[in-house]
């Protein structure tokens, strides 16, 4: 007997825990799920244990605790020059999916509509089926160059007198495209003449190789009307301490407490206090983050590129869209399982993530957030693709 509510019935299980379960049985090289396959710095986890040690164990402010939203405040302000109060304007959450999902639940109404590009993460279409709201899709297709973007006549055609909001990811996952200001611009143009509220995941704002990230919110009229979402997990490689936030207008911030305060209440306390300490990292950091990134995103393309993959490097983020169908092994989920069964190593077909399907069926998505030796190892096993 099938007791899922109707909504939810049509997304089954995510990909993510489907192919992860599925690597482990097959002893798999894991390049599927975006984790890292290594711990976050030790100066965070100390920051968290001594919160254990030292009683921070209780509820928090459903907020926040003080000390993060007061630090996310002055990270905000110091890459954006834009002043917010910490106790109004930033909202902890359990992780971005919570985010995703406290701003949705929190903001739309049954009958309206959300723009949502197409590639996807797959928890934007199931948190708008739920909420009874009706998804208008546009399509990111590959350019010339083969970076992924969208048709600005598109985009127009999509918004519509009952668009209440438009889910934006940049850095994108997974085409790896960093929206540049005149893409922005063009969504913010439309969010203001259609009075539409941006809702912006920016979980990869510091994995950027080329170009830089610009936050939606910073762009003229948007301040008051974008919600931006964000988290620890990735850019301190902590994914499993589900740490995320959201910033916004006091007014949008009501909004996002109103249904976060009933899915989690709050986020964990000690993991509040470790993010203090990470957010407090020096410049430094987040250079040679980069730094660390950038010489895996290459050794992981070029050697892509020679098994015989066609890819365009990623501007952003820890994932290579590439192209299989050089390979002549059907669509990316018959490529995929030969991968994880025969190839041993595993990888996310991307079709999870489109609501047209056949735009996706030659990808696949590989995460190089791995140790150098576990991507070589991806790399000697994926050899034999080429052979
Ligand atoms: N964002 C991660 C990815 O794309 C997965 C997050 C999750 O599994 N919920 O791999």
């Amino acid at each position: 007997m099938n007791h899922i509510a109707e909504a939810l019935a049509p997304f089954g299980t995510t990909i993510f825990a489907e192919i992860t379960a599925l690597a482990a049985r097959h002893g798999a090289v894991d390049l599927s799920q975006g984790f890292p396959d290594f711990d976050g710095p030790d100066f965070v986890k100390k920051a968290a244990i001594d919160a254990i040690d030292n009683h921070h164990n209780q509820y928090a402010r459903t907020a926040g605790i003080a000390p993060l939203n007061r630090i996310i405040a002055h990270n905000w302000h110091a890459r954006t020059g834009i002043e917010i109060d910490p106790d109004t304007q930033v909202t902890v959450t359990t992780g971005c999916t919570e985010g995703i999902a406290a701003a949705l639940l929190g903001l739309l109404n049954p009958g309206d509509e959300i723009i949502l590009f197409e590639p996807y993460y797959d928890s934007y279409p199931a948190l708008t089926a739920r909420v009874g709201a009706t998804p208008r899709y546009v399509a990111l297709r590959p350019d010339a160059s083969g970076r992924f973007t969208f048709d600005p006549d598109d985009l127009k055609a999509a918004f519509s007198d009952h668009t209440r909001a438009i889910m934006v990811n940049t850095p994108h996952n997974p085409t790896g495209t960093v929206f540049d200001r005149s893409e922005l611009e063009c969504i913010a143009d439309l969010c203001r003449s259609r009075d539409v509220i941006a809702i912006t995941d920016e979980v990869y704002e510091h994995l950027v190789f080329e170009g830089a990230h610009i936050h939606l919110q910073t762009l003229p009229g948007m301040d008051e009307r974008t919600i931006t979402l964000s988290s620890l997990g990735k850019t301190f490689s902590l994914t499993g301490w589900k740490v995320g936030w959201a910033i916004a207008s006091e007014e949008l911030s009501r909004a996002v407490r109103a249904a976060h305060q009933f899915i989690t209440f709050c986020t964990a306390t000690p993991f509040q206090h470790g993010a203090v300490a990470a957010l407090g990292a020096p410049a430094s950091y987040y250079e040679r983050f980069v730094a660390e990134y950038r010489s895996k995103r290459d050794y992981l393309c070029d050697s892509l590129v020679r098994i015989g993959f066609k890819v365009r490097p990623p501007d952003g983020t820890y994932f290579i869209l590439a192209d299989h169908s050089a390979f002549g092994t059907g669509d990316d989920v018959a490529f995929v399982r030969r991968l994880i069964e025969e190839i041993g190593v595993a990888a996310i077909p991307p079709t999870s993530f489109y609501a047209h399907p056949e735009h996706g069926r030659s990808l696949v998505r590989f995460a190089f957030c791995k140790r150098e030796e576990t991507l070589r190892s991806a790399v000697a096993r994926l050899e034999a693709l080429a052979r």
